[in-house]
C-alpha cells in the first residue's frame, strides 16, 4: 500500500492510472477505522482497479463547539487496516494543505443539509459536501463508496453528484454493527464502560419500532414516543436528540408510514452524539 500525503503526488497518480485506464474507487474516512470502514474498503476492492482510501479529519465540518480535537486517532494501526483490507494508495493530507489560509468555496446542499443532524450542526453537511467534492476533484474516481450509516449523509452526497452532474457513482455499505447490535462507530471510543453497555437500546428501541410499524402503528407521533420511553426507560441518561420518520429520498418528515420509510435517530450519550437509522415498512 502506498501512502501519500501531498496534494500535487495524488493528483498526478491518479491521472497516470487513469491514462493507464484503471478504474478508481474512493473511500473516503475520517480514520479510527473499525469494521464499518473496512466493509467499504471490500466494497470498493469488489468495483474497481485502484481502492483509494482518504484518512482526514476534515475541521471544516466541524462547529468550534464541537469533538474536532479530541477526534480519535490511531495512525499505525489505521495504516495496518487499511492495508490488510486491501486498499491499493492510503491519502491522508494535512488539514493546511486541503485548505488554503483563506479558503472561500463551499459546496453546499441547503435543504437537505438544514434537516435532521443539519438542526444541531448546521455547517457540517457543507463541510462534508466541499471536502468531498475536493477529493473528488483530486481523484476523479469512477465510484466512491459511503456507508448507510451517515443516512443524511448519503443522501446529500448523492444529491450534490447528480445536480452538479459530477462523474462519479455513488456506492453504499450496509451498516455493520458490533454483536450487541449497537452501529459501529468511531465515537463508541467516547462511551464509558457503563455508556457502552447501554448503547445498544438505541438499536433495540429501532427494532422495537419496527415491529410496532408493521404491527399497524403508522402514525410517526406515535412511533416517536415508542422510541422516547423505551430509551427513557433504558437508558435514562441519554438525551434524544431527535428521532424521525423521513422519506428516504428527501429526507422529509411523514406523518403517517404508507409502504415504507426510514427512521432516523440521534441521541447524545456522555460525551458521544450517537445515530443510527432503521428502514421500517408498514406491512
Ligand atoms: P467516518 O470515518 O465516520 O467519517 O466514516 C467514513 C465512512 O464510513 C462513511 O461513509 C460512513 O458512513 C461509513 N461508516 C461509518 N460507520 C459505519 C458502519 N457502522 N457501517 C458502515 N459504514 C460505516
Amino acid at each position: 500500500m502506498k501512502i501519500v500525503s501531498e496534494l500535487k503526488e495524488i493528483k498526478e497518480l491518479c491521472k497516470s492510472l487513469k491514462k493507464q485506464e484503471k478504474t478508481i474507487a474512493l473511500v473516503p474516512t475520517m480514520g479510527f477505522l473499525h469494521a464499518g470502514h473496512i466493509s467499504l474498503i471490500k466494497k470498493a476492492r469488489e468495483k474497481a482497479n485502484i481502492v483509494i482510501v482518504s484518512r482526514f479529519v476534515n475541521p471544516t465540518q466541524f462547529a468550534p463547539n464541537e469533538d474536532l480535537d479530541a477526534y480519535p486517532n490511531d495512525r499505525e494501526r489505521d495504516h495496518k487496516a487499511t492495508s490488510e483490507a486491501g486498499t491499493d494508495i492510503l491519502f491522508e493530507p494535512l488539514a493546511t494543505a486541503m485548505y488554503n489560509e483563506n479558503h472561500g468555496a463551499w459546496v453546499e446542499v441547503p435543504e437537505l443539509g438544514k434537516l435532521l443532524c443539519g438542526q444541531t450542526r448546521p455547517i457540517h453537511f457543507r463541510g462534508v459536501c466541499t471536502v468531498v467534492t475536493k477529493l473528488f476533484n483530486l481523484i476523479q474516481p469512477d465510484f466512491a463508496v459511503f456507508g448507510k450509516k451517515d443516512f443524511q449523509q448519503l443522501a446529500i452526497i448523492r444529491r450534490m453528484v447528480r445536480d452538479l452532474n459530477m462523474n462519479v457513482e455513488i456506492i453504499a455499505g450496509d451498516i455493520i454493527r458490533e454483536d450487541d447490535g449497537l452501529a459501529m462507530s468511531s465515537r463508541n471510543a467516547y462511551l464509558t464502560k457503563e455508556e457502552r453497555s447501554l448503547a445498544p437500546f438505541i438499536r433495540k428501541g429501532l427494532l422495537l419500532l419496527a415491529e410496532k410499524a408493521k404491527n399497524g402503528e403508522h402514525n410517526a407521533n406515535s412511533l416517536y414516543v415508542i422510541f422516547s420511553q423505551f430509551i427513557q426507560e433504558h437508558i435514562p441518561q441519554a438525551r434524544i436528540d431527535y428521532v424521525k420518520m423521513i422519506d428516504k429520498d428527501e429526507l422529509t418528515e411523514l406523518e403517517n408510514l404508507k409502504d415504507c420509510a426510514v427512521v432516523a435517530v440521534a441521541v447524545y450519550l456522555g460525551k458521544a452524539r450517537l445515530i443510527d437509522n432503521i428502514l421500517i415498512e408498514s406491512k
